[in-house]
């Protein structure tokens, strides 16, 4: 079994970032700028946000935290992003989710300028995707992509299996991996809460990627002898092992299936840090259209 390295991965990426933006001062050009909107307190969001801001000053990004109340309405919002789109000196906009209740999140996401949108939520990035065309790919797929790409698993003619068809994780991925591309050429299933005979579909997968939010559910049953597993899932559970008190979960019972596998991410250190070092290179990306 060989262990898909999201953190040792991720930091070679950030490496590689860091030396293109120093390189891209020392020759007179301006640092790729980050900006991140963050509406209210909601005490996860606080922690992601974070995390990308420090991420980019890891490597030599400039960025923005815009905080703004709980209590703004969509309007102003929807100025604010305006007010980003037009203002030449940053490259790339976040808009943390969720939003407070009474935001239309579509309505804010289709306001992101397509060209600053390195989430790759608006549906013109999606569509672009989808048709293997210039676009922003969102993080959490790129990441695994990249992760499958750096450690060459075959892909092409393959059965890909997807558990789980959110707009930013299950619907993505799938699109990817059934493109004419490396990685990609997959025969693709996906797998959502209505699906049936989900055991035995996921044991035909050669490649299973497993975006559902539920701690532990891959069992062993459910793979293939020498399969590759992307376990996408982070569940914090309590735990009395652990110094916090608390410790996070995949969607995979990895102790269960890690002998059966060809390829595995760990939950953390797998899919996790690869987001935000994707986040970073399309916003590297973004700086220089
Ligand atoms: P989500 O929006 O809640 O979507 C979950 C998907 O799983 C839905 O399509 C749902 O089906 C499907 N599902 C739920 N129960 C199922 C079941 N019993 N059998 C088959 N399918 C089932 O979740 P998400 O945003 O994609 O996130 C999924 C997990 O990944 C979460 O644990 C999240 O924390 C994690 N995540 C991690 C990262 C990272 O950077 N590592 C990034 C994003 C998300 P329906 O469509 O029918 O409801």
């Amino acid at each position: 079994m060989i262990l898909l390295d999201g953190k040792k991965t991720s930091n070679d990426i950030k490496d590689e970032i860091a030396l293109e933006v120093n390189g891209i001062v020392n020759n007179g050009g301006k640092k790729p700028h980050l900006a991140a909107i963050l509406v209210g307190n909601n005490g996860a969001s606080e922690t992601y946000v974070n995390a990308k801001v420090k991420a980019c000053e890891k490597v030599g990004f400039d960025s923005t935290l815009i905080r703004l109340k709980e209590a703004i309405t969509e309007d102003e919002l929807i100025n604010e992003i305006i007010k980003i789109n037009i203002n030449d000196s940053i490259d790339g906009l976040i808009v943390q989710l969720p939003l407070p209740k009474h935001i239309d999140e579509k309505k804010i996401i289709n306001t992101i300028s397509i060209e600053k949108d390195v989430d790759g939520f608006h549906p013109k990035n999606i569509g672009n995707m989808t048709l293997n065309l210039p676009c922003f790919i969102p993080a959490t797929p790129a990441g695994i992509i990249e992760l499958i790409k750096r450690y060459n698993i075959e892909t092409s003619g393959k059965n890909c299996v997807v558990i789980g068809r959110s707009h930013i994780v299950g619907l993505p991925i799938s699109i990817l991996m059934a493109r004419n591309s490396y990685p990609g050429n997959s025969t693709v299933t996906i797998l959502h809460s209505r699906s049936k005979n989900i055991n035995e579909i996921c044991k035909k997968a050669d490649i299973l990627i497993v975006a559902l939010g539920k701690a532990n559910f891959v069992t062993s049953e459910m793979i293939k002898e020498g399969a590759s597993v992307i376990d996408v899932g982070i569940t914090r559970v309590t735990s009395n092992v652990t110094k916090s008190g608390w410790k996070l979960l995949g969607d995979v019972d990895f102790e269960n299936v890690k002998d059966k596998v060809s390829y595995i991410t760990p939950v953390p250190g797998g899919v996790g840090p690869m987001t935000i070092a994707m986040l970073l290179k399309n916003t590297l990306s973004a700086s220089k259209l």
